[in-house]
């Protein structure tokens, strides 16, 4: 205690303008030590969420959503408003598919990130009315409700579109729906403009596919997609055109390439994550093929397996994990690194 009252006296009798004679005699050595007293404080509080920066990511594969599914690609709104609610029961946080690829996994500490995704520019994922209002019941109706309702659920997502547009025939029509996603914080990406199966087909015309819907996006809403998804799941001959090609003046560069199923995502800071083929899971019930590979099954079982899932630390700016995993640390991410 005698400590103290020295402090208080030193700063009396230096009186007012003057440095505290305490704060003077701050070293090298004490910043130092700041700073190790810091990464402790940062080590803890990873431990203590049992933060898993290395887990695995369910990336969620969502067509329609409408009242009379007509195949099991579809959700109701009803389905797709319960798959929102699980999430958020389960502790996920969504982040786009440009985010997750890029490593801007922003949510807060014990969160799991979670991408939802959306497959072919549909009218029941975003219709617009003529004051610009979202159409009730559409995937980001849904999608903006279950948000309110739940404060830190991020309504954020990523839509893959083709020339379909969401049902939109006039360029100022799809110039409104795709500068409003840009505005709201959608993130775009490329989904090729015909749907064609790209398995097979000569380089030319896989960059055509890709390159002519780039070039669209980017001259209706001004964005250049950071990911792509690739029609049916099916990869070119060459997987690297679907990550980089030239159509006329139009250049693409994805750092993410989607597939189509049938497991979660190794993290993007795993060696285990392979940008050019990120698997994704279709969201469906225990049903049939989907009793142990889409979304139900997936999250049941991530639930389970906690070990297994990405646990965020709540900081944007490190990865954090059990030492034990350093070795699945991918190389471009080592200053990143928060091992405990
Ligand atoms: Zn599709």
């Amino acid at each position: 205690m005698s400590g103290v009252g020295l402090v208080a006296a030193a700063v009396i009798l230096s009186g007012c303008g003057e440095e505290p004679v305490i704060q003077a005699k701050s070293t090298k050595a004490d910043t130092a030590a700041k700073a190790q007293k810091a990464q402790a404080a940062k080590l803890a509080a990873a431990a203590k969420v049992k933060a898993n920066e290395l887990g695995q990511v369910p990336v969620l594969m969502f067509h329609r959503v409408i009242e009379k599914p007509a195949t099991t690609d579809d959700r109701t709104p009803s389905q797709f408003r319960s798959d929102l609610e699980r999430l958020v029961r389960d502790g996920y946080v969504p982040v786009t598919a440009a985010e997750f690829v890029t490593g801007k996994i922003d949510i807060p500490a014990g969160k799991h990130p979670v991408v939802l995704t959306f497959d072919d520019s549909s009218p029941s994922q975003l219709t617009l009315d003529e004051m610009g209002q979202v159409k009730p019941d559409t995937a980001i109706a849904i999608l903006q409700d279950v948000a309110a309702k739940n404060p830190g659920f991020r309504p954020v997502a990523t839509f893959y579109v083709t020339r379909d547009m969401f049902g939109k025939i006039g360029r100022e029509e799809q110039a409104q729906t795709l500068q409003w996603l840009k505005a709201n914080n959608f993130d775009i990406g490329n989904h090729t403009r015909d749907h064609l199966n790209l398995r097979g087909r000569p380089r030319e015309q896989v960059m055509e596919q890709i390159g002519s819907i780039a070039q669209e996006v980017g001259s209706l809403a001004g964005v250049k997609p950071v990911t792509i998804a690739l029609p049916y799941g099916n990869q070119p001959s060459t997987k690297e055109w679907a990550a980089r090609g030239k159509f006329h003046d139009t250049t693409y560069k994805h750092s993410g390439v989607f597939l189509a199923g049938y497991t979660p995502s190794p993290s993007p800071f795993s060696k285990s994550f392979e940008p050019l083929g990120i698997p994704r899971i279709r969201a469906m019930d225990k049903k049939g093929d989907c009793a142990q590979f889409c979304s139900t099954a997936w999250l049941d079982w991530l639930k389970s397996n906690p070990d297994m899932r990405y646990t965020s630390d709540g900081d944007v700016s490190t990865v954090a994990y059990p030492k034990f995993k350093d070795p699945f640390l991918r190389t471009s991410y080592k200053t990143w690194s928060l091992a405990y």
